[in-house]
């Protein structure tokens, strides 16, 4: 409910502030391919020159509370291990495979991106925290249906390969392979299907499929993901299912 659109229907939604997001982004940025934002240093590092230039002056105050808007992920309490989604469990991403941020503050979250992951959940997990991988989804459900999260929600994950649909997206990765239908349990589409519910519930996103998306309906993608395989009908209706179970947390 909270999460009413801020920006265009083209999802352009981004910083509701003064200026919020505008300079250092442009040029061969977007389609460019590259989801690392290497701007928050300078940002942390400007923000720090004003703190220093602060002093005991009043009207400093209001800048800096200007600026402290501006600086990514300060804005919610973090606490160390906290998952968003009950029973996950916590592994960390590499700080290089996310970008950190304050959704649903800063970008509107109004999609979930269902992935698999080609690979076993172990490999998963190491690639995800390989600084060299550059990508890498929220969460990781397992054939068994247990989940890890990686990346909290209020973060952009790099894992739709298309930056606007990293910001304004959740990444679920599944266990397994596109062509092989085993890969794709009971206990894995019950899962991520509570899980999904939960993302939609949190952020106000239909559960459609316009809002709950495969990898390879991400525009510009070139990753064919969840495939064939993946049964699209029984998870939206599991999802539709729990997010009536669902209370809002
Ligand atoms: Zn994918």
């Amino acid at each position: 409910m909270g999460a009413t659109r801020k920006g265009t229907a083209t999802g352009a939604t981004r910083g509701t502030g003064p200026g919020a997001g505008k300079g250092g982004r442009g040029g061969a940025g977007a389609g460019a391919g590259k989801d690392a934002d290497r701007r928050i240093g300078r940002r942390a590092l400007l923000i720090g020159g004003a703190a220093a230039l602060a002093g005991t002056a009043a009207l400093a105050r209001d800048e800096l509370g200007r600026l402290w808007w501006r600086m990514p992920g300060v804005e919610k309490p973090r606490v160390q291990g906290a998952v968003d989604f009950r029973g996950a469990r916590w592994v960390a991403a590499s700080p290089a495979n996310f970008r950190w941020a304050d959704r649903p503050d800063d970008y509107t979250i109004d999609r979930v991106v269902v992935h698999v992951t080609q690979g076993s959940l172990a490999s998963a997990v190491k690639v995800f925290q390989d600084p060299g991988h550059r990508a890498a989804a929220h969460y990781i459900v397992g054939r068994d249906g247990r989940v890890t999260q990686m990346i909290r929600e209020l973060d952009v994950a790099f894992h739709a390969g298309n930056r606007e649909y990293n910001e304004r997206s959740v990444g679920v990765e599944h266990e397994g392979f596109v062509d092989r239908a085993s890969s794709f349990t009971d206990a894995m589409y019950a899962s991520s299907a509570r899980l999904t519910a939960g993302i939609c519930a949190r952020y106000g996103i239909p559960v459609d499929r316009d809002h709950v998306i495969g990898h390879v309906e991400v525009p510009g993608a070139d990753h064919t993901d969840p495939g064939p395989h993946w049964d699209w009908d029984r998870y939206i209706r599991l999802v539709r299912a729990a997010r009536g179970a669902v209370t809002r947390t």
